[in-house]
């Protein structure tokens, strides 16, 4: 099973500098605020020196001390002041920032071919939806603008020690070699480590839900064992590559610990030699010296935010990568010149080297009702499947009218063709939100009609509160047949001009309550339609039977011809007259 793609480094760059290039204005503000408070926040140890240098040279007054208290305690409540204001503008961005991705991912969640999600398995999308989702917003709302933060603060600071001396300054440099080599090893090795353990959540969820969705399957085959092994390696999976990136973690830490104190050290040493020296006053290495113990913190966090941000890139990585597959789809303006449904010489394989459709061609015209029979395997749903634009042909079209349906927009290509399934989804939300997902702009009489058409509007006028009541999991409960109509209605609203209609998901069934068979009937009246057909009652009522045999077209005429012609359709016929099942 493929997964869904992952971006590549370029794509997420340019993809992470267009969404903080848009919030440019309140990023300056909130770093310009944190640098006024780091700036504060040097006030102290420059303070100190000055203390220190008044008292060795026995020049500390009253005044003196009662000053520098004052400004020790000012500059210590604006410091705290600034850092609130700050961190309340972080917090409110890297939450503006995280609502923006998420409803960017969604969206283009919602653009995905059906096609790619089947191929890819549930299970990767969830992860992403869940975990990355939830490691993207651990890295917008805290790791970026700490990190930025700890950036500004650590430059500052150095800054401040060169101001008052240079000389002195240089030692706090010692710790810079170790923290290079270790942070750079350490994420050589930690970028694929933590994309491995994002990889074996992602099967191990996949596994679990698709266990659990399938609980019967499971349980009548006798799979459970099967499925706990599965588990059970997709657990042990994530527990090494979790182990792998600790074991790094381990050998990391105490590197960049040791390294802090050793510079603390050197400088310590060095500044007091300076003093022997006389080249710097004891109130200069003190200060010195306090800022290399200060400037420890937020390089600690530069590094240890890093990691964050790595997770937070590769888990960016798979949210754009959903993105990419949207863009696979080209959009076309155009117009199809007329509501005909067209293959020409299509080619299909699910696996590549195993064409399931190989050449097929048809032609329905608009109004036509076309029966596609043929034995189980045939090739029918995925006739289907192609007529409705859900997968577009390996080789030759599918058009309506001029223009080919893998080109169209889906908004579009759902106004042209639907494949009628067994939909039985009931969102969250009130029954004209649930409608008005096939056309966001429907009026309520629009609405009301389409209920009308599939005679849905009697008990819908009759719940609590009409159009406005809340259906879905926290809702109103309704029926499957309910749940049924109002799909249907969905689909009178977004009136394609041609429906597919696959019998063995379709609502078709024939337990289905009659007045459902009239709902589908009323939205079959006036339109193209195409129906799969499984059971051949279906086909003696069409215009024109289409039979279809190892992905081939073996017969296409009325009922009529095809039963003259004794071939195929006429033993088929003769079987199914006879009460033999034909398929399912
Ligand atoms: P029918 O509807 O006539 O029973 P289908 O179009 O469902 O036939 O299947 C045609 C062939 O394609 C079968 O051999 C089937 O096993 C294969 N097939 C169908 N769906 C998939 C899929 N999602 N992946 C791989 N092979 C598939």
């Amino acid at each position: 099973m493929s997964s869904l793609p992952i971006a590549d480094f370029t794509t997420v760059r340019v993809y992470a500098k267009r969404v903080l290039t848009e919030h440019r204005a309140a990023f300056v503000r909130m770093l310009s605020i944190y640098a006024v408070a780091a700036v504060m926040s040097l006030v102290p140890a420059w303070v100190i020196g000055k203390f220190t240098n008044f008292a060795n040279d026995h020049a500390l007054t009253s005044a003196r001390i009662i000053l520098y208290v004052a400004i020790l305690l000012g500059s210590s409540l604006s410091y705290a002041l600034f850092t609130f204001l700050a961190r309340r503008r972080s917090y409110v961005l890297g939450e503006t920032i995280f609502a923006q991705l998420r409803e960017e991912f969604l969206a283009s969640v919602l653009d995905l071919p059906l096609t790619e999600v089947e191929r890819a398995g549930t299970g990767d999308l969830l992860s992403r939806t869940t975990n990355d989702i939830e490691a993207l917003s651990r890295t917008v709302r805290f790791a970026l603008p700490e990190w930025l933060v700890a950036l500004i603060q650590t430059a500052l600071t150095f800054v401040a020690m060169l101001i008052v001396s240079p000389l002195a300054s240089v030692a706090s440099l010692v710790s810079i070699p170790f923290l290079v080599f270790s942070t750079r090893y350490y994420l050589r090795y930690a970028t694929p480590g933590y994309r491995r353990e994002r990889i074996s959540y992602a099967s191990l969820s996949g596994t679990v839900s698709e266990t659990a969705e399938g609980a019967r399957t499971v349980d009548a085959h006798q799979l459970g064992r099967r499925q706990a092994t599965r588990i059970e390696g997709n657990i042990r999976e994530s527990f090494y590559s979790e182990m792998y990136t600790m074991l790094l973690r381990m050998v990391w830490f105490p590197i960049v610990e040791s390294s802090f104190a050793l510079s603390v050290a050197v400088t310590l040493g060095w500044s007091g030699w300076l003093v022997l020296q006389h080249s710097i006053t004891i109130g200069a290495a003190t200060t010195v010296t306090l800022y290399v113990v200060q400037i420890n913190d937020p390089i600690d966090r530069i590094v240890s935010w890093l990691d964050e941000l790595q997770m937070g890139q590769s888990s960016l990585a798979r949210l754009v990568g959903v993105s990419v597959v949207r863009d696979t789809r080209p959009g076309t303006s155009r117009t199809p010149s007329n509501e005909s449904l067209t293959m020409r010489d299509v080619h299909y394989a699910y696996r590549s080297g195993h064409d399931v459709l190989k050449g097929v061609s048809l032609t329905v015209e608009p109004g036509e009702r076309v029966a596609i029979v043929g034995p189980s395997g045939a090739g029918k749903s995925t006739i289907g499947r192609l007529l409705a634009g859900i997968d577009a042909p390996r080789t030759g079209s599918v058009r309506v009218g001029d223009v080919d349906l893998s080109e169209m927009p889906l908004a579009m290509l759902r106004r042209h063709v639907s494949l009628v399934t067994q939909e039985h989804h009931i969102f969250i939300g009130t029954v004209r939100d649930n409608l008005a997902l096939a056309e966001p702009n429907a009026t309520d009489e629009q609405i009301r009609a389409a209920l009308a058409a599939v005679d849905a509007l009697e008990w819908v006028e009759l719940l609590p509160e009409g159009l406005a009541t809340e259906l879905g999991t926290t809702g109103y409960p309704v029926t499957p047949a309910q749940a049924q109509q109002l799909a249907l209605a969905r689909l009178v609203l977004a009136n394609p001009h041609t429906l597919v209609l696959d019998e063995a998901t379709a609502l078709l069934d024939p337990h289905a309550a009659r007045h459902l068979e009239s709902s589908l009937a009323a939205v079959l009246k006036d339109r193209t339609v195409i129906a799969i057909a499984h059971r051949l009652h279906t086909a003696h009522d069409a215009d024109r039977v289409c039979v279809v045999n190892e992905g081939r077209i073996s017969e296409l005429g009325t009922h009529d011809e095809l039963v003259a012609l004794n071939g195929e359709y006429a033993s088929l016929w003769r079987s199914w007259r006879n009460e033999i099942p034909l398929d399912s």
